[in-house]
Formats: structure tokens, C-alpha cells, sequence
């Protein structure tokens, strides 16, 4: 994958709360353009795969529950820079210490729900998005 790419899942408290269109309008006004989305729902062992680094953390159970507890977005968003300047967009995995003005500020409840995945590496924004779509599902 190009490495101007990055991936991202909107969580299923975002769904549940109908954030979708609020979410993703931020994301286009803030220069990302969306090249692939659906969508889905994880199921738990589709969550331990994509989590699977994951797998020895304390939290990782209850994380796995809550992304497998509901629908979810999935996308694949385009910029330069795209995964850092994403991470900065999302902020902080904990929304109390979340930015002004970042998803998570906005939108996030707490350290599980917390509103939005975003890749850490170009490494693993190649991974996350194969996981999720097929080349045919992905546009220029
Ligand atoms: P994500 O990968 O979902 O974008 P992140 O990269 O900010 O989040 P990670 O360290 O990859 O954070 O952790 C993945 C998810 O696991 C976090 O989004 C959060 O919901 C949960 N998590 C991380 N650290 C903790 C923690 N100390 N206690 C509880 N949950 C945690
Ligand atoms: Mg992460």
C-alpha cells in the first residue's frame, strides 16, 4: 500500500451515538480523502486478530467485547503524512488527556470508548487495511 495511507475504524460507540456523519466530516475538513469505507462488524476472534499485538495487555479482553459489541466503520483515508497526522487528529488513546479540537475530545467517553482507531505505523495501516478490504474496494 502507498504510504500516504493510512486506516481507520470508527468504534461502536460512534455508531451507537450516531456520530458517523460528524466524524467524518471532520475527517474531510481536516484534508483526508476517503478511498475505501463500510460498514461491518467485527466478530471476537476477528477483533483478536486485529488486536493481536495486543493480546498480553491487561485490557485486552475487554477491549476485544467492545469492538466486537456493535457495527463499526471502517475506512482507508488518504493525505500526506497520512498516519501522523491522523494520530494527531484522533488524539490522545485517553480522551481526559485528548487535545481541544481532537476526535477523542470530542467524541470519546473513555479509555475503551474512545471513539476511533487509527494506524500507528505505515506498516500497519498496509496490514489494518488488507484485513478489512479487498483491492477492488479501494480507490484512487
Ligand atoms: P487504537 O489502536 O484503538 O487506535 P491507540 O493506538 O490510541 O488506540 P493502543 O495502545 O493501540 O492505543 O490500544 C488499543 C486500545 O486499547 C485503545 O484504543 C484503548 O481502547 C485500549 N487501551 C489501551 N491502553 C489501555 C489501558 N491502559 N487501559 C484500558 N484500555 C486501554
Ligand atoms: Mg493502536
Amino acid at each position: 500500500m502507498r504510504t500516504n495511507r493510512t486506516f481507520t475504524m470508527l468504534k461502536p460507540d460512534s455508531v451507537k451515538q450516531g456520530n458517523i456523519g460528524a466524524i467524518l466530516e471532520k475527517i474531510n475538513a481536516s484534508g483526508f480523502k476517503i478511498v475505501a469505507i463500510k460498514l461491518t462488524q467485527l466478530s471476537k476472534s476477528d477483533a483478536e486478530n486485529f488486536y493481536s499485538t495486543h493480546k498480553d495487555l491487561p485490557f485486552f479482553e475487554k477491549l476485544i467485547e467492545f469492538i466486537a459489541s456493535g457495527p463499526i466503520v471502517t475506512a482507508i483515508l488518504e493525505k500526506e503524512n497520512a498516519v501522523e497526522d491522523f494520530r494527531l487528529l484522533i488524539g490522545s488513546t485517553n480522551p481526559g488527556d485528548a487535545v481541544e479540537g481532537t476526535i477523542r475530545k470530542m467524541f470519546a467517553s473513555s479509555m475503551t470508548q474512545n471513539a476511533v482507531h487509527g494506524s500507528d505505523s505505515d506498516e500497519n495501516a498496509a496490514i489494518e487495511s488488507a484485513f478489512h478490504f479487498s483491492k477492488r474496494e479501494i480507490f484512487e
